[in-house]
Protein backbone atom coordinates (compact mmCIF):
# COMPACT_ATOMS: atom_id res chain seq x y z
CA UNK A 1 0.00 0.00 0.00
CA UNK A 2 1.29 3.47 -0.84
CA UNK A 3 2.05 5.32 2.84
CA UNK A 4 3.01 8.88 3.08
CA UNK A 5 6.14 9.99 3.83
CA UNK A 6 7.56 13.09 3.90
CA UNK A 7 11.50 14.38 2.79
CA UNK A 8 12.78 13.92 6.26
CA UNK A 9 11.80 10.23 6.40
CA UNK A 10 8.68 10.84 8.83
CA UNK A 11 5.52 8.44 8.21
CA UNK A 12 2.24 10.11 8.23
CA UNK A 13 0.04 8.55 9.56
CA UNK A 14 -2.39 10.86 11.26
CA UNK A 15 -4.99 13.22 10.31
CA UNK A 16 -6.74 15.89 12.02
CA UNK A 17 -9.73 16.94 10.05
CA UNK A 18 -11.31 20.52 11.08
CA UNK A 19 -14.97 20.11 10.41
CA UNK A 20 -15.93 23.51 11.33
CA UNK A 21 -14.53 26.73 12.23
CA UNK A 22 -17.37 27.94 14.27
CA UNK A 23 -17.58 27.55 18.10
CA UNK A 24 -19.72 28.14 20.69
CA UNK A 25 -17.22 29.76 22.94
CA UNK A 26 -14.65 32.30 22.71
CA UNK A 27 -11.76 30.81 24.64
CA UNK A 28 -9.06 33.61 25.48
CA UNK A 29 -6.14 31.96 24.12
CA UNK A 30 -7.56 30.94 20.82
CA UNK A 31 -10.05 33.18 19.31
CA UNK A 32 -10.81 37.14 19.47
CA UNK A 33 -13.83 38.50 20.80
CA UNK A 34 -14.63 39.35 17.49
CA UNK A 35 -14.38 36.27 15.24
CA UNK A 36 -14.78 36.67 11.16
CA UNK A 37 -16.26 33.23 10.25
CA UNK A 38 -15.94 31.65 7.14
CA UNK A 39 -19.10 32.31 4.51
CA UNK A 40 -20.86 29.14 4.23
CA UNK A 41 -19.57 28.45 0.17
CA UNK A 42 -15.62 28.41 1.50
CA UNK A 43 -16.53 25.66 3.97
CA UNK A 44 -16.21 21.85 2.66
CA UNK A 45 -19.26 20.18 2.75
CA UNK A 46 -19.61 16.93 4.76
CA UNK A 47 -19.33 14.62 1.73
CA UNK A 48 -16.10 16.98 0.67
CA UNK A 49 -14.95 16.08 4.17
CA UNK A 50 -15.79 12.25 4.37
CA UNK A 51 -14.44 12.00 0.87
CA UNK A 52 -10.97 13.45 1.83
CA UNK A 53 -10.64 11.22 5.41
CA UNK A 54 -11.37 8.39 2.56
CA UNK A 55 -8.53 8.94 0.09
CA UNK A 56 -6.30 9.64 3.46
CA UNK A 57 -7.28 6.28 5.07
CA UNK A 58 -6.38 4.59 0.95
CA UNK A 59 -2.60 6.72 1.66
CA UNK A 60 -1.99 5.11 5.04
CA UNK A 61 -3.72 7.47 7.46
CA UNK A 62 -4.63 5.27 10.05
CA UNK A 63 -5.74 7.49 13.03
CA UNK A 64 -8.24 10.64 11.94
CA UNK A 65 -9.22 13.33 15.08
CA UNK A 66 -12.78 15.24 14.12
CA UNK A 67 -11.94 18.92 15.26
CA UNK A 68 -12.29 22.54 14.50
CA UNK A 69 -13.46 24.93 15.65
CA UNK A 70 -16.46 23.23 17.72
CA UNK A 71 -16.88 20.07 15.87
CA UNK A 72 -20.38 19.65 18.23
CA UNK A 73 -21.81 22.71 16.27
CA UNK A 74 -21.67 21.02 12.87
CA UNK A 75 -24.93 19.80 12.02
CA UNK A 76 -25.10 16.28 10.92
CA UNK A 77 -20.97 15.53 12.25
CA UNK A 78 -22.76 11.97 13.85
CA UNK A 79 -23.33 11.38 9.66
CA UNK A 80 -19.53 12.00 9.02
CA UNK A 81 -18.57 10.31 12.34
CA UNK A 82 -20.62 6.90 10.42
CA UNK A 83 -18.70 7.81 7.31
CA UNK A 84 -15.32 7.81 8.48
CA UNK A 85 -15.34 5.00 11.28
CA UNK A 86 -16.23 2.76 8.41
CA UNK A 87 -13.62 2.83 6.40
CA UNK A 88 -11.67 -0.21 5.94
CA UNK A 89 -7.75 0.46 7.17
CA UNK A 90 -8.80 3.35 9.95
CA UNK A 91 -7.49 2.19 13.59
CA UNK A 92 -8.83 4.79 15.53
CA UNK A 93 -11.69 7.61 15.02
CA UNK A 94 -11.22 10.40 17.56
CA UNK A 95 -12.82 13.39 18.45
CA UNK A 96 -11.83 16.71 20.73
CA UNK A 97 -14.44 18.84 22.05
CA UNK A 98 -15.33 21.33 24.42
CA UNK A 99 -17.92 19.49 25.59
CA UNK A 100 -20.81 21.60 25.82
CA UNK A 101 -23.11 20.24 23.44
CA UNK A 102 -22.11 16.85 24.16
CA UNK A 103 -24.48 15.51 26.38
CA UNK A 104 -27.51 15.23 24.25
CA UNK A 105 -25.11 13.95 21.18
CA UNK A 106 -22.96 11.46 23.45
CA UNK A 107 -24.70 8.10 22.87
CA UNK A 108 -25.64 9.30 19.11
CA UNK A 109 -21.66 9.51 18.17
CA UNK A 110 -20.55 6.44 20.10
CA UNK A 111 -22.99 4.51 18.04
CA UNK A 112 -22.18 6.24 15.17
CA UNK A 113 -18.29 5.12 15.53
CA UNK A 114 -16.27 7.45 17.44
CA UNK A 115 -13.95 5.56 19.77
CA UNK A 116 -12.37 8.50 21.52
CA UNK A 117 -12.51 11.91 22.99
CA UNK A 118 -10.79 14.66 24.10
CA UNK A 119 -12.89 17.13 26.42
CA UNK A 120 -11.05 20.67 27.03
CA UNK A 121 -11.59 21.82 30.92
CA UNK A 122 -8.95 24.52 31.83
CA UNK A 123 -10.74 25.38 35.12
CA UNK A 124 -13.25 23.69 37.38
CA UNK A 125 -14.84 26.98 38.82
CA UNK A 126 -17.56 28.18 36.93
CA UNK A 127 -16.63 32.06 36.81
CA UNK A 128 -13.57 31.43 35.93
CA UNK A 129 -14.25 28.93 33.55
CA UNK A 130 -17.19 31.48 32.49
CA UNK A 131 -14.03 34.44 32.16
CA UNK A 132 -11.45 31.52 30.37
CA UNK A 133 -14.17 30.55 27.63
CA UNK A 134 -15.71 34.34 27.71
CA UNK A 135 -19.22 31.95 27.43
CA UNK A 136 -18.45 28.68 28.37
CA UNK A 137 -21.37 26.42 30.87
CA UNK A 138 -19.00 24.41 32.96
CA UNK A 139 -22.11 22.45 34.06
CA UNK A 140 -22.73 21.73 30.74
CA UNK A 141 -19.14 20.74 29.92
CA UNK A 142 -19.28 18.64 32.95
CA UNK A 143 -22.52 17.00 31.59
CA UNK A 144 -21.15 16.28 28.83
CA UNK A 145 -18.22 14.36 30.33
CA UNK A 146 -20.54 12.17 32.72
CA UNK A 147 -23.03 11.66 29.36
CA UNK A 148 -20.37 10.42 27.26
CA UNK A 149 -19.14 7.85 30.13
CA UNK A 150 -22.39 6.59 30.71
CA UNK A 151 -22.37 6.34 26.30
CA UNK A 152 -19.13 4.02 27.13
CA UNK A 153 -16.94 5.93 25.49
CA UNK A 154 -13.34 4.82 27.73
CA UNK A 155 -10.10 6.76 28.41
CA UNK A 156 -11.57 9.99 27.92
CA UNK A 157 -8.60 12.69 27.90
CA UNK A 158 -8.92 16.52 29.67
CA UNK A 159 -6.90 18.84 27.64
CA UNK A 160 -6.05 21.81 29.62
CA UNK A 161 -3.87 25.26 28.83
CA UNK A 162 -2.46 26.73 31.75
CA UNK A 163 -2.12 30.53 31.73
CA UNK A 164 -0.06 31.85 34.81
CA UNK A 165 -1.69 33.94 37.22
CA UNK A 166 -5.01 33.08 35.47
CA UNK A 167 -5.75 29.09 36.00
CA UNK A 168 -1.48 27.68 37.50
CA UNK A 169 -3.30 27.33 40.72
CA UNK A 170 -5.42 24.58 39.46
CA UNK A 171 -3.25 22.10 38.19
CA UNK A 172 -3.38 20.21 40.94
CA UNK A 173 -7.20 20.17 40.93
CA UNK A 174 -7.38 19.54 37.61
CA UNK A 175 -5.43 16.26 38.26
CA UNK A 176 -7.12 15.41 41.49
CA UNK A 177 -10.41 15.87 39.21
CA UNK A 178 -9.32 13.90 36.34
CA UNK A 179 -7.91 10.59 38.49
CA UNK A 180 -11.13 11.17 40.20
CA UNK A 181 -13.14 10.79 36.83
CA UNK A 182 -10.63 8.13 35.39
CA UNK A 183 -9.66 10.72 32.83
CA UNK A 184 -6.42 10.98 31.19
CA UNK A 185 -5.26 14.92 31.22
CA UNK A 186 -2.69 16.71 29.02
CA UNK A 187 -1.30 20.33 30.03
CA UNK A 188 -0.76 22.29 26.57
CA UNK A 189 1.44 25.21 26.16
CA UNK A 190 -0.14 28.28 24.66
CA UNK A 191 1.23 28.28 21.33
CA UNK A 192 1.25 31.83 19.51
CA UNK A 193 -1.46 30.59 17.06
CA UNK A 194 -3.43 34.01 15.81
CA UNK A 195 -3.31 38.14 17.26
CA UNK A 196 -4.89 38.29 20.31
CA UNK A 197 -4.51 41.15 22.57
CA UNK A 198 -6.20 40.21 25.96
CA UNK A 199 -3.17 38.85 27.49
CA UNK A 200 0.45 38.90 26.98
CA UNK A 201 1.22 35.35 25.74
CA UNK A 202 5.19 35.58 26.89
CA UNK A 203 3.77 36.86 30.33
CA UNK A 204 1.12 34.11 30.27
CA UNK A 205 3.43 31.33 29.61
CA UNK A 206 3.74 28.25 32.24
CA UNK A 207 6.14 25.44 31.04
CA UNK A 208 5.60 21.98 31.17
CA UNK A 209 8.54 21.33 33.61
CA UNK A 210 6.82 23.94 36.05
CA UNK A 211 3.65 22.22 36.18
CA UNK A 212 5.05 18.51 36.17
CA UNK A 213 7.11 19.46 39.06
CA UNK A 214 4.25 20.76 40.56
CA UNK A 215 2.39 17.64 40.14
CA UNK A 216 5.00 15.17 41.03
CA UNK A 217 6.02 17.00 44.62
CA UNK A 218 2.15 16.15 45.34
CA UNK A 219 1.20 12.86 43.86
CA UNK A 220 4.71 11.49 42.75
CA UNK A 221 4.83 10.62 39.30
CA UNK A 222 6.61 7.74 37.17
CA UNK A 223 7.75 8.56 33.37
CA UNK A 224 6.20 6.38 30.31
CA UNK A 225 7.94 5.54 27.92
CA UNK A 226 4.76 5.26 26.02
CA UNK A 227 4.21 7.02 23.51
CA UNK A 228 1.09 7.85 20.58
CA UNK A 229 3.41 8.50 17.90
CA UNK A 230 2.78 12.19 18.69
CA UNK A 231 3.86 15.20 20.47
CA UNK A 232 2.85 14.24 24.68
CA UNK A 233 5.22 13.30 26.53
CA UNK A 234 3.56 11.32 29.48
CA UNK A 235 3.59 9.98 33.58
CA UNK A 236 2.09 7.72 35.05
CA UNK A 237 1.06 7.44 39.19
CA UNK A 238 1.81 4.77 41.55
CA UNK A 239 -2.06 4.34 42.86
CA UNK A 240 -3.46 5.16 39.25
CA UNK A 241 -3.78 3.81 35.81
CA UNK A 242 -4.40 7.59 34.55
CA UNK A 243 -1.85 8.86 32.75
CA UNK A 244 -0.77 12.75 32.52
CA UNK A 245 0.60 14.05 29.33
CA UNK A 246 2.22 17.23 28.27
CA UNK A 247 2.03 19.12 25.06
CA UNK A 248 5.24 21.33 25.18
CA UNK A 249 5.65 23.18 21.91
CA UNK A 250 8.34 25.77 23.38
CA UNK A 251 10.09 23.61 26.06
CA UNK A 252 10.66 20.83 24.41
CA UNK A 253 10.27 20.48 20.57
CA UNK A 254 8.39 17.42 19.20
CA UNK A 255 8.93 18.31 15.41
CA UNK A 256 11.26 15.00 14.73
CA UNK A 257 8.64 12.88 15.90
CA UNK A 258 6.03 14.85 14.34
CA UNK A 259 3.29 12.01 12.44
CA UNK A 260 0.51 14.30 11.20
CA UNK A 261 -1.35 16.46 9.12
CA UNK A 262 -4.20 18.99 9.50
CA UNK A 263 -6.97 19.63 6.88
CA UNK A 264 -8.88 23.06 7.38
CA UNK A 265 -12.71 22.98 6.76
CA UNK A 266 -11.72 25.45 3.93
CA UNK A 267 -9.62 22.39 2.29
CA UNK A 268 -6.13 23.70 3.05
CA UNK A 269 -3.91 20.93 3.70
CA UNK A 270 -1.51 22.15 6.27
CA UNK A 271 1.71 20.51 6.61
CA UNK A 272 2.74 21.42 10.23
CA UNK A 273 0.80 24.11 12.80
CA UNK A 274 3.26 26.24 12.52
CA UNK A 275 4.29 26.74 9.20
CA UNK A 276 1.80 27.78 6.31
CA UNK A 277 3.06 25.64 3.74
CA UNK A 278 0.02 23.87 2.39
CA UNK A 279 -1.98 22.31 -0.67
CA UNK A 280 -5.69 23.96 -1.63
CA UNK A 281 -7.77 20.45 -1.75
CA UNK A 282 -11.10 22.62 -1.94
CA UNK A 283 -9.68 23.88 -5.70
CA UNK A 284 -8.54 20.59 -6.50
CA UNK A 285 -12.07 19.17 -6.10
CA UNK A 286 -14.08 21.75 -6.99
CA UNK A 287 -12.65 23.76 -9.79
CA UNK A 288 -9.64 21.27 -11.08
CA UNK A 289 -12.51 18.11 -10.21
CA UNK A 290 -9.86 15.45 -9.71
CA UNK A 291 -10.91 11.76 -9.23
CA UNK A 292 -9.58 10.10 -6.12
CA UNK A 293 -6.28 8.99 -7.69
CA UNK A 294 -5.57 12.62 -8.93
CA UNK A 295 -6.32 13.63 -5.65
CA UNK A 296 -4.19 10.43 -3.95
CA UNK A 297 -0.90 11.67 -6.14
CA UNK A 298 -1.42 15.57 -4.97
CA UNK A 299 -1.37 14.81 -1.29
CA UNK A 300 1.82 12.42 -1.46
CA UNK A 301 3.54 15.05 -3.29
CA UNK A 302 2.26 17.70 -1.01
CA UNK A 303 4.56 15.73 1.80
CA UNK A 304 7.60 17.15 0.52
CA UNK A 305 5.96 20.59 1.77
CA UNK A 306 6.32 19.66 5.15
CA UNK A 307 9.01 21.65 6.60
CA UNK A 308 11.42 20.16 9.20
CA UNK A 309 9.94 21.83 12.39
CA UNK A 310 8.36 24.63 13.74
CA UNK A 311 9.36 27.96 15.08
CA UNK A 312 7.18 29.05 17.95
CA UNK A 313 8.99 32.08 19.25
CA UNK A 314 6.99 34.51 22.22
CA UNK A 315 8.92 37.09 21.88
CA UNK A 316 8.05 37.86 18.52
CA UNK A 317 4.34 38.92 17.15
CA UNK A 318 3.06 36.09 16.15
CA UNK A 319 3.94 34.63 12.24
CA UNK A 320 0.82 32.43 11.98
CA UNK A 321 -1.82 34.99 11.66
CA UNK A 322 -4.38 31.47 11.61
CA UNK A 323 -6.07 31.52 14.77
CA UNK A 324 -6.01 27.71 16.28
CA UNK A 325 -10.01 27.44 15.50
CA UNK A 326 -8.92 28.10 11.93
CA UNK A 327 -6.18 25.59 11.73
CA UNK A 328 -8.11 22.24 13.27
CA UNK A 329 -6.31 21.98 16.79
N1 LIG B 1 -13.29 23.33 20.33
C1 LIG B 1 -12.64 22.11 20.65
C2 LIG B 1 -11.93 22.21 21.98
O1 LIG B 1 -11.78 23.30 22.52
O2 LIG B 1 -11.55 21.16 22.48
C3 LIG B 1 -11.67 21.63 19.58
C4 LIG B 1 -10.81 22.65 18.91
S1 LIG B 1 -9.64 23.47 19.96
C5 LIG B 1 -8.84 24.53 18.83
C6 LIG B 1 -8.49 22.13 20.28
C7 LIG B 1 -7.54 22.35 21.43
O3 LIG B 1 -6.67 23.41 21.11
C8 LIG B 1 -8.21 22.71 22.75
O4 LIG B 1 -7.79 21.79 23.73
C9 LIG B 1 -7.70 24.08 23.05
O5 LIG B 1 -7.52 24.27 24.42
C10 LIG B 1 -6.39 24.12 22.28
N2 LIG B 1 -5.95 25.47 21.91
C11 LIG B 1 -6.64 26.44 21.30
N3 LIG B 1 -5.88 27.53 21.08
C12 LIG B 1 -4.64 27.23 21.55
C13 LIG B 1 -3.41 27.93 21.60
N4 LIG B 1 -3.26 29.16 21.12
N5 LIG B 1 -2.34 27.29 22.15
C14 LIG B 1 -2.47 26.01 22.63
N6 LIG B 1 -3.61 25.31 22.61
C15 LIG B 1 -4.68 25.91 22.07
FE1 LIG C 1 -13.71 27.10 20.70
FE2 LIG C 1 -12.05 25.13 21.25
FE3 LIG C 1 -11.11 27.51 20.45
FE4 LIG C 1 -12.20 27.30 22.84
S1 LIG C 1 -10.34 26.24 22.15
S2 LIG C 1 -12.63 28.90 21.34
S3 LIG C 1 -13.75 25.81 22.53
S4 LIG C 1 -12.31 26.12 19.26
Amino acid sequence: MTTLVDSFARRISYLRLSVTDRCDMRCVYCMSEDMQFLPRAEVLTLEELARIARVFVSLGVQKIRLTGGEPLVRKNVSWLVHEIAGLPGLRELAMTSNGMRLAPLADELRTAGLQRLNISIDSLRPERFREITRVGDLEAVLAGLRAAKTAGFQRIKINSVILRDRNDDEVLDLVGFARDQGCDISFIEEMPLGVIDEHDRRAAFVSSDEILARIAEKFGVIPSTESTGGPSRYYRFADSDVRVGFISPHSHNFCSACNRVRVTVEGRLLLCLGNEDSLDLRHLMREVGVDDAGLQAAIINAMQLKPERHHFDLSEPPQIVRFMSMTGG
